[in-house]
């Protein structure tokens, strides 16, 4: 039997879970869980998440309603520049009563794909006797899926010189003066295939 109450994700459901017709409104920080993107775009484990909300107690399990809010860090895509900021997100998630103290496997994901709420995999199980919902996996997920490929620090970064690295958006004029051979080799035969087709 797992303890899912003394986790910093434990969310008790005690008052809702089997009363159809219940809401019990969350509106609480959690710490972050670890894994959630990388060095260059993720939310540092630790850092608190915030969750506003409710859970809604249907006939076969809970259905929470919410709004995440987590800090985020990134680097620009083109420049490096260090960024932050937050991520946010509505998710819809359900736990049902008969998935409890059972592990979230691939073949629960098979067997409610025809139903709505759960075809997107937003499926966790209800933890203590069905009185715990934690929330530990959901924000990583939802939040795992939620992270950009990439981030800009404006829609028209410059980026960097390929050459030397200077920050262009800082030296709009920047350029170097160096004749790239193969480029001349390309202007060389351009200026022939002009002159071909001038004399035609
Ligand atoms: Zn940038
Ligand atoms: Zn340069």
């Amino acid at each position: 039997m797992t303890h899912a109450a003394s986790s910093p994700w434990a969310v008790s459901v005690a008052q809702v879970a089997q009363r159809t017709g219940q809401t019990k409104t969350i509106d609480a920080d959690f710490p972050a869980p670890e894994g959630i993107g990388d060095d260059i775009v993720g939310v540092n484990e630790g850092d608190l998440v915030h969750v506003e909300g409710s859970f809604d107690s249907i006939v076969d399990g809970l259905i929470l309603n919410a709004h995440i809010s987590a800090p985020m860090h990134a680097v620009c895509t083109r420049c490096l520049k260090p960024l932050s900021g937050s991520k946010e997100l509505d998710v819809v998630v359900f736990f049902p009563y008969e998935m409890e103290e059972e592990q979230h496997t691939q073949d629960d994901v098979d067997i409610v794909a025809g139903e709505e709420e759960a075809s997107d995999g937003n499926t966790y199980p209800l933890a203590d006797g069905g009185t715990t919902a934690s929330f530990e996996a959901l924000l990583r997920d939802n939040l795992v899926d939620a992270m950009p490929m990439k981030v800009l620090c404006k829609p028209d970064c410059q980026g960097l010189c390929s050459q030397c690295g200077i920050d262009l958006n800082e030296h709009p004029d920047h350029h170097h003066d160096v004749i790239d051979n193969r480029f001349a080799a390309l202007a060389d035969l351009k200026a022939q295939l002009e002159e071909e087709s001038s004399e035609q």
